[in-house]
């Protein structure tokens, strides 16, 4: 029931292998070329069955979306919203995670796209129409100009792809850490990290050389934490790989900081 989903659009989706297009063959969706996948029935689907495992574990995405769902994030939640049109017709979460923006931030059809199928399966957890893919941002399995709304959220993105995919009057909202975000966790690791200084300069101009950056959008928000968000915080953040977050001490973490920006990019020329 779950896997019809995918059948009913095989008008967004093409083979990640050759580019062309999808019908349903069976329980798989079959390209032009015979290549077939097939979507799981608890509702997700791999569309990049030879990428080697994410080192990302599920145990980082469940700390991530109790955080989320705590409230940090609502500001910045309302700002994206805010961004985005009024009932968009298709939205992607490119690099979604375990989903939990993407729920918050669905169009009439949503597509989450990620790499990890650790962090798919966690998000296609309890249903809903929302079309979990596992796939590669670089090599995106959707057709060109089909998307309205594009969402790359502390996420790498491949903006020559994300060109291709989106419709000409389509928008990228893409957010990106500043100065502040998390410098608690910082200040409590000084001593194990490199100069670790957030600068936006590099993605806004990689960014430019694709897209029309039409509004940037600064969301800062201070946060008091019980010890039970710090140990979710510190386990959850790239600041901590290759530690051992059990090893620093979450007591010592009050409060968090919480300060991004919303890049709001469109198609050059529209
Ligand atoms: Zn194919």
């Amino acid at each position: 029931m779950s896997a019809e989903k995918f059948f009913n659009h095989t008008e967004l989706l093409r083979c990640p292998a050759c580019g062309t297009a999808f019908s349903r063959c069976g329980s798989s969706l079959r390209c032009e070329k015979g290549h077939t996948y097939d979507p799981s029935k608890k509702g997700w689907i791999n569309l990049a069955p030879n990428t080697a495992p994410s080192r990302y574990g599920s145990a980082l995405f469940e700390a991530r979306r109790r955080i989320l769902e705590g409230g940090f994030y609502d500001a910045v939640l309302h700002a994206i919203r805010s961004a985005m049109p009024e009932n968009p017709e298709t939205v992607l979460d490119a690099g979604c995670g375990d989903g939990t923006f993407t729920k918050a931030l669905q169009g009439n059809t949503t597509i989450g796209l990620d790499l990890s199928k650790d962090a798919i399966r966690l998000a296609a957890f309890g249903g809903g129409p929302i079309l979990w893919v596992v796939g590669d941002l670089t090599r995106l399995p959707l057709k060109n100009t089909s998307v309205d709304v594009i969402l790359n959220l502390f996420s790498p993105a491949h903006y020559a792809e994300f060109a291709r995919v989106l419709k000409p009057d389509g928008k990228l909202l893409k957010l990106v850490p500043q100065e502040g975000y998390l410098r608690e966790i910082r200040a409590l690791m000084a001593d194990r990290l490199h100069r670790e200084a957030y600068s936006n300069d590099a993605v806004v101009s990689h960014l430019s050389e694709q897209f029309h950056i039409a509004d940037r959008i600064r969301i800062f928000g201070y946060y008091p934490l019980t010890e039970e968000q710090a140990r979710d915080f510190l386990f959850m953040t790239p600041l901590t790989f290759g530690t051992d977050p059990g090893a620093l001490d979450a007591s010592l973490l009050k409060q968090i900081t919480i300060d991004v920006e919303l890049l709001i990019a469109e198609r050059p020329g529209k």
